[in-house]
């Protein structure tokens, strides 16, 4: 036998439970709209990831070529040298790669408008009379940098 008292109380737990429900039922729709958000979110950046991925890849596909036409030209280059030494007597050469190491590389500067190319600084007086009648197989240097100065008509001798 149930009493009305009890079923006063069970009527009170059952709108309370529906209550609950109803309050745990907004709850899963607000879960569900923030899933969804952050889902599109998820997509968004993938997309952008990809797009930076793609970006990526032709950058470095690129720069593989570079270095690739860069070994091809190194190897050209090279030949060139070696051919090109093989003319020069060995002194001069040694002399010629103990200055390049010295000074970053280049060995050898043209003398310009009586301008060493190497440095930039252009020659004294006293510089470029020595240079003038020095022997055209004399090997002559910049007092500056020590490069091998290279004569030619645009010398300014
Ligand atoms: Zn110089």
């Amino acid at each position: 036998m149930t009493s009305p008292k009890d079923l006063e109380s069970l009527q009170r737990e059952l709108t309370s439970l529906a209550k609950r429900q109803g309050d745990l039922e907004d709850v899963v729709l607000e879960v569900m709209e923030r899933r969804e958000a952050t889902q599109e979110r998820v997509r968004e950046l993938t997309e952008r990831v990809d797009a930076i991925q793609t970006k990526v890849d032709d950058v470095t596909a690129r720069r593989d070529a570079a270095h690739a036409e860069i070994d091809a030209e190194v190897a050209t280059v090279n030949k060139e040298r070696e051919l090109t030494v093989a003319d020069i007597p060995e002194a001069l050469v040694t002399l010629y790669d103990r200055i390049r190491t010295k000074q970053g590389g280049i060995g050898a500067a043209r003398l310009y408008q009586r301008r060493c190319e190497g440095c930039r600084l252009e020659l004294d007086i006293t510089e470029l009379n020595d240079v003038r009648t020095a022997a055209a197989d004399t090997v002559v240097r910049c007092e500056n940098c020590s490069r091998i100065l290279v004569r030619t008509p645009d010398s300014g001798l």
